[in-house]
């Protein structure tokens, strides 16, 4: 059972909301898209129910405002270090189902694949998490082929249309928070998709010597090594660091994790000029068969969760999917069916 709140009566629970949380749902940035005179949808601070973008993916994932594209994590100056401030207010994310499963892959990597991260798990604590249902598959989206069409690890699911909001809680925290709101009690079922049009089955073994399969070559000459596929991905946690020194005094400065990608040069240079993956083709079998294979082999279940974002964003029109159907069709000997 959930709350039905009329639009004008939203605005007051808006408020409220805002005056616990900052609140991040998928919003339009107008021009800042990746292909010329485009916009982007990506997670933003929204004030007002009528920001968040319902009918389309957003190209970017909730991932940002748990792990900030640049974060500063010290500053320092010769003598001492600070650590940042954790931001005043507690968050609420707005995110769809896959998005949930693939916050379950940040968990597992910056929670508890060896110490705890402390920047993520203070970000991470503080978070409550609203399930948006999905009426229709969007394109590329391959949710249902990896299980990730339905969550449950949600503090509360939304639904909206032009007249109203439909919230319904879980999270007790939120639960006080709705008492005695201006709201109808009702139920809705939540919004799931249960067909994609595209499918993928992801083969169980792969033959022995896959990593030198002439399968991955077409992608040395192709991919241009942007990394875009990795930074649109909701469960890439890769990041390199940043040290930065103030102009005008070059004695302090801050140090900042910056988002990477296994795709860019220099992501595997190692002291003595060692450089592993060079080619853009070593650099593609990796990440495809770290999101389908490897990763499941630690920790059973795969890291991709099948939301399309990287297969949108390529500007090389490099189809990930086209690639795991590849591994489903390969034979022994490297050769996938045409
Ligand atoms: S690998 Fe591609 S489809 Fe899979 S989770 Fe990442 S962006 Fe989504
Ligand atoms: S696969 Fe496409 S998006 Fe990814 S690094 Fe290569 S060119 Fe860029």
């Amino acid at each position: 059972m959930g709350n039905l709140f009329k639009k004008e009566e939203a605005v007051l629970l808006l408020n409220k909301l805002s005056d616990v949380y900052d609140i991040y749902a998928p919003m339009v940035f107008k021009g800042e898209g990746c292909f010329s005179d485009t916009d982007s949808i990506r997670y933003g601070k929204i004030t007002s129910f009528d920001d968040i973008v319902w009918d389309k993916k957003s190209d970017y994932s909730f991932k940002e405002v748990l792990l900030p594209i640049s974060d500063t994590i010290l500053y320092f100056t010769e003598k001492e270090m600070k650590v940042p401030d954790p931001s005043e207010k507690k968050r609420i994310i707005f995110l769809r189902s896959c998005d949930l499963h693939a916050l379950k892959r940040l968990d597992e990597i910056y929670l508890t694949n060896g110490a705890e991260d402390f920047y993520y798990k203070r970000a991470r604590e503080n978070t409550k998490l609203i399930l948006m249902g999905c009426k229709k598959s969007f394109d590329s989206c391959f949710c249902v082929s990896m299980g990730t069409n339905q969550a449950d690890n949600y503090d509360a699911y939304i639904k909206m249309d032009k007249e109203s909001v439909y919230l319904e809680p879980k999270d007790e925290e939120l639960k006080t928070l709705l008492e005695g709101t201006e709201s109808e009690e009702a139920s809705f079922e939540i919004d799931y998709v249960t067909d994609n049009i595209e499918k993928v089955t992801i083969p169980e073994t792969l033959p022995e010597g896959i990593q030198d399969f002439p399968l991955w070559e077409e992608y040395a000459g192709r991919c241009v090594g942007c990394g875009r596929c990795n930074f649109v991905c909701p469960t890439c946690t890769c990041f390199t660091m940043q040290d930065v020194f103030y102009q005008d005094n070059q004695k302090a400065g801050e140090r900042r994790r910056v988002w990477s990608s296994c795709q860019v040069d220099g992501f595997t240079d190692m002291a003595g000029n060692i450089s592993f993956r060079k080619d853009q083709g070593a650099r593609m079998r990796f990440k495809v068969l770290h999101k389908v294979y490897d990763y499941k082999k630690r920790f059973g279940y795969h890291m991709c969760v099948g939301c399309g974002r990287c297969e949108d964003v390529c500007p090389e029109y490099i189809s990930y999917l086209a690639c795991i159907h590849k591994l489903g069709e390969i034979k022994d000997g490297g050769n996938a069916d045409e």
